[in-house]
């Protein structure tokens, strides 16, 4: 009899934990692949197997999970990435593949912070243009092309890898990768004296630092909301997503 296959749609901390724990617990019982979309330079070692790029919209996807004999699908991206995971629950009806979402909780506001919430990143950038302030943006690919037309608010941006061309004319760019520490975070913001701060309420711990210190400085936080998560199973936690993998599984 063959090793039933795992698919984890991954690029996540919590995805790579998961592929960890995953070929630990089902050692020998379970093939576990992760599938990652080539976007990171250098993606760190992961257990089992890996396979990178798209797939070819959830078509691709679907001939993908049947040509591979997938018996189980994991969709552990992150929250903001929503074409793969339509596309994973459209692909995963179409080849009669059972499908779990691992998603983190959102952030919610404590005392002491000042969000402001966006629907998306057209209503944040309103908001940074009606502060007008030297504003930080922790945000993906998609979000700073958004921002690409502001005018006259000073902008500061990180970003994971180098880029070739500035994501956002005149914008100031910080290469850096988290996980990001509260500490860190203060500082970062201080030095460039930020008086507003631009996030995607992602969820987890590893961008929570920026959360943090702008409670700490007073400063107000454009919060974007997360697009509406796919229907279906989901947990939140890796725990969850191993026990629904063992009741697929057995064991
Ligand atoms: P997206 O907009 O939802 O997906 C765009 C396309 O990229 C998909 O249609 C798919 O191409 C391909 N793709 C995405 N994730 C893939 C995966 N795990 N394996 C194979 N192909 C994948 O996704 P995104 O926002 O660009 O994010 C890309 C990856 O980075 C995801 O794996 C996500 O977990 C990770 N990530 C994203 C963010 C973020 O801010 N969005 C943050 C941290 C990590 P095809 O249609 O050709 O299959």
């Amino acid at each position: 009899m063959t090793t039933p296959r795992l698919l984890i749609l991954g690029g996540t901390a919590e995805a790579a934990d998961l592929a960890e724990r995953a070929v630990e617990r089902f050692a020998g019982r379970l093939d576990v692949i992760t599938s990652l979309a080539g976007r990171t330079r250098q993606p760190r070692p992961l257990p089992g197997r890996v396979r990178i790029g798209g797939f070819g919209g959830a078509e691709g996807l679907s001939h993908h999970l049947r040509n591979e004999s997938i018996a189980m699908l994991v969709d552990a991206t992150h929250p903001f990435a929503a074409h793969i995971s339509g596309n994973a629950r459209r692909a995963c009806a179409r080849a009669g593949v059972p499908r779990l979402v691992l998603q983190r909780p959102p952030w919610t506001a404590r005392d002491g912070d000042q969000w402001i919430e966006a629907a998306d990143a057209i209503e944040a950038k309103m908001r940074v243009r009606d502060f007008g302030k030297r504003t930080f943006l922790a945000l993906g690919s998609g979000e700073l092309e958004v921002f690409r037309g502001l005018r006259n608010v000073p902008l500061v941006v990180r970003v994971a890898d180098a880029p070739a061309r500035p994501p956002i004319a005149g914008a100031e760019i910080v290469v850096a990768r988290g996980p990001f520490d509260d500490r860190d975070e203060l500082r970062l913001l201080r030095k460039h004296r930020i008086g507003v701060v631009v996030s995607r309420n992602s969820g987890g711990d590893a961008a929570y630092g920026k959360i943090a210190a702008a409670r700490r400085l007073g400063l107000p936080v454009i919060m974007i909301a997360r697009p509406a998560p796919e229907p279906g199973n989901t947990v939140a936690t890796v725990d969850d997503a191993l026990d629904w993998i063992a009741a697929r599984r057995g064991g």
